[in-house]
């Protein structure tokens, strides 16, 4: 059974509909207990699935709409984007198709949760709502065949970047200039890669103040979710809870000189996962 995996106030829990149910408190059984912790959780996933199946008999904890929903995955051990991904984005930046993923560390301080503020630090922020892949079995050298296999499930993410930050150094740096904090907000929520209709082909929006300004498809990826793993595991052992961001489609401010300002409301959404709002301060 699939599952959609919450962060309510630091516990994991299962959402079913507008409820959802903590986890820690349901799953009682010795031999699937998961702890309160939305990592322990996603290390999980099998008993997710099981736990999923069985909601319906159970009372749920609360309503969605009594609650702040945190990162789903709060604490990943790596995070990394992955850059010029999307062909149209790539000539709107000027740059030559890249012959291998151009990755980079999203460091993981800056992961924050699906409603949390921006808060702008010059006046060259931007937004790159992305597909996250989030890892839920370990694995090095996993072959593109069975990357699906090793993720726990996607998520909406935006990969926020100071332009400022980013191109100050040559070569960029990517890293520091897409991590400043609270530069990372993902979710609402993790939904497991059966949720999806077609895990391949996700349609990704992304409105600023109700303007569309990104209108994307997954199947558009250069570089697939497959591809990713493959790619980055073959250089280093992926754990559960790491995160991928898997690049942004084209219609960035930095192309069209629309830079975030304060007040302004990102509105972030991929198809059967959910929507993400974030508000600049
Ligand atoms: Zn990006």
């Amino acid at each position: 059974m699939s599952f959609r995996l919450a962060n309510v106030h630091g516990r994991a829990a299962l959402v079913d509909g507008d409820h959802y149910h903590d986890i820690a408190a349901t799953s009682t059984a010795p031999e699937r207990t998961i702890g309160p912790d939305p990592m322990d959780a996603i290390a999980h996933c099998a008993a997710l699935h099981e736990l999923a199946g069985r909601l319906g008999d159970l009372e749920p904890t609360g309503a969605l709409a009594d609650v702040t929903l945190g990162p789903p995955v709060p604490r990943p051990r790596n995070s990394f984007g992955i850059g010029l991904n999307y062909r149209a984005h790539a000539e709107e930046s000027g740059r030559d198709l890249p012959p291998n993923p151009v990755v980079f560390a999203k460091y993981p301080s800056c992961i924050a949760g699906p409603t949390a503020e921006v808060e702008l630090r010059s006046n060259a922020a931007d937004y790159e709502a992305e597909l996250v892949v989030v890892i839920g079995t370990a694995g090095r050298d996993i072959a593109a065949a069975d990357a699906w296999d090793h993720v726990a499930g996607v998520t909406c993410g935006q990969d926020i970047s100071d332009r400022k930050v980013q191109f100050a150094a040559e070569p960029p740096h990517f890293g520091l200039g897409k991590s400043r904090d609270g530069y990372g907000p993902i979710g609402p929520v993790l939904v497991s890669p059966d949720a999806l209709a077609d895990r391949d082909a996700l349609a990704i929006t992304c409105d600023v103040n109700g303007e569309r300004r990104q209108d994307g498809n997954t199947s558009d990826l250069i570089f697939d979710v497959p591809a990713l793993i493959e790619y980055i595991s073959g250089i280093l052992t992926l754990a559960p809870g790491d995160l991928i961001f898997t690049g942004t489609p084209e219609g960035v401010g930095a192309a069209q000189g629309k830079f975030l300002t304060p007040g302004d409301v990102i509105t972030t959404t991929i198809d059967g996962v959910g929507t993400m709002t974030n508000t600049c301060r």
